[in-house]
């Protein structure tokens, strides 16, 4: 399971808004109400902070500044009313990697969040501290190296196979649609209209880890939709 998202966020109905849209992207993410219910939580559990200006109690100046004399690394995201006197200046003293401000789209939100996970962490992983070296099943991968072992023999992976198997085990058993697959292994470099060429790259992943890949254990076909790895036990 990668890393959250905390939204900090008084206004329900807008928290709400945006964590059920980011679910629908595939980023688990977590609501606190005020700043105080955000600092009491164990922030290092979250990759990224959306971080509503104006709370009640601990604003969200305060909450950044806590978070970074925590010692916390990842981005923040201020998000400010219209008519919010936004002291950018000091905003960005306090560690802040971006601001938006109210109302704004969904979209615009997430291509915020995607290029601060993306700057922060290389990838739209949201996950920072994986264990450099994971098994699952017969396989292994060192994520150091970016190699990949089948019952200890190399094997080769294409750099788009590599992204499609890092992006499986950051959702273990979560249904991916192939769109979702797509917008985070290729991004704007798609340029097959059909989302069914993803089928194409997941045939090639199938039969280069999987042990029997025409009864496949790990890449699981959701018909119609997309795909689901599971982790054998
Ligand atoms: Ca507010």
């Amino acid at each position: 399971m990668g890393k959250r998202i905390l939204i900090v966020e008084d206004e329900l109905a807008i928290a709400q808004a945006i964590h059920d849209g980011l679910q629908d992207e595939g980023f688990p993410s977590e609501i606190a109400d005020s700043g105080e219910a955000a600092a009491a939580l164990e922030l290092s559990r979250f990759a990224l902070v959306l971080l509503d200006i104006r709370l009640p109690g601990m604003d969200g100046y305060e909450l950044c500044r806590l978070i970074r004399q925590r010692g916390h690394k990842m981005p923040v995201i201020f998000v400010s009313a219209r008519d919010d006197v936004v002291d950018r200046i000091l905003g960005l003293e306090l560690g802040a990697d971006d601001y938006i401000v109210k109302p704004f789209s969904f979209r615009e939100l997430l291509s915020r969040i995607k290029a601060q996970l993306r700057r922060a962490y290389g990838t739209l992983a949201a996950e920072t501290d994986k264990a450099a070296r994971l098994t699952i099943g017969h396989i292994t991968v060192d994520q150091r190296s970016m190699r990949v072992y089948k019952d200890d023999r190399d094997v080769y992976l294409t750099p788009i196979e590599y992204r499609l198997l890092q992006l499986f085990l950051e959702y273990p058993g979560q249904v991916l649609s192939r769109d979702q697959i797509i917008e985070h292994v290729w991004g704007d470099e798609w340029s097959v209209d059909d989302p069914r060429g993803v089928n194409v790259h997941m045939r090639h992943l199938r039969e280069k880890i999987e042990a029997d890949p025409a009864h496949p254990q790990m890449i699981m076909t959701v018909r119609g939709y997309g795909y689901r790895f599971d982790i054998p036990e």
